[in-house]
């Protein structure tokens, strides 16, 4: 029987109880068919992952009392994807894969070909949540307002690179582009491709690197997944 893990958006500290709202109530009780005595992990996003046992169930409620720190809170690299939305289930897909390949924090962007100008930021919390609970992170990357490509440049931090996947051709490979082992953010164009107004901009900004990932064009979810595994190799947590 594996493991069951859940975010519990309270903070949590051993040997104290907490009271799991109905729906996770259901989800343990009745989907999971979790008893009274059967253990759990529980994380609430700021002080760490705990072992937990269920003290009490009644229909609507499940008591759970809290045993052990097994890790502490930690982040992962600093990392942040931002992504113009493509068809709902595509972008369940990047925010999904994201969150599992460590990303810290997820932008929504408006380009000129986005498809979807459509954003449900508590569609994609819930999507960042399911993905964390399954991949052992004991931390959710933050979900960030949607911001059209304009002010993204304008506003951008300065001291973060900014890595744009550019489908021209016209960059370098992610082992000769990507060399910050902080700090930075890897931004994937949508279906239509960044317009050349768009490319231009990028290519003037001072924070950005166009980056290639060969000459076969990748879906913008292939191409998040791809950029964010090569530099977590080269650069982030799996070097
Ligand atoms: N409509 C574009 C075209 O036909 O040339 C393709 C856009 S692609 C489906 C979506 C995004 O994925 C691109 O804007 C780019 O950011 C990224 N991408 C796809 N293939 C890539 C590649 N080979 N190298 C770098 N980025 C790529």
């Amino acid at each position: 029987m594996g493991q069951i893990r859940l975010y519990i958006a309270q903070p949590l500290s051993v040997n104290n109880a907490i009271e799991l709202d109905e729906k996770q109530s259901h989800y343990l009780t009745h989907v999971m068919k979790r008893q009274v005595g059967d253990s759990l992990l529980c994380f609430d996003n700021q002080s760490g992952e705990y072992l937990c046992e269920i003290a009490e169930t009644s229909k609507k409620h499940c008591v759970l009392h809290i045993l052990k720190l097994q890790r502490s809170y930690c982040l992962p690299p600093d990392i942040w994807l931002i992504f113009a939305p493509v068809k709902k289930d595509n972008t369940d897909f990047i925010v999904q894969k994201a969150t599992e390949l460590g990303v810290r924090k997820i932008i929504p962007v408006l380009t000129r070909y986005t498809i979807s100008e459509r954003v449900k930021k508590e569609r994609f919390i819930a999507q960042t949540i399911e993905a964390a609970e399954q991949c052992r992170r004991v931390d959710l990357p933050e979900v960030a307002e949607v911001i059209d490509f304009e002010n993204l440049l304008k506003c951008w931090p300065t001291d973060r690179k900014l890595y744009y996947l550019d489908e021209t051709l016209n960059s370098k490979p992610p082992l000769q582009a990507f060399i910050n082992e902080d700090k930075c953010a890897v931004l994937v164009g949508p279906e239509g491709g960044f317009s050349l107004q768009e490319l231009e901009q990028l290519r003037k900004a001072p924070f950005a690197t166009g980056v290639t990932l060969g000459n076969r064009i990748l879906r913008a979810e292939t191409a998040a997944v791809a950029a964010l595994a090569c530099w977590q190799a080269l650069r982030g947590d799996w070097k």
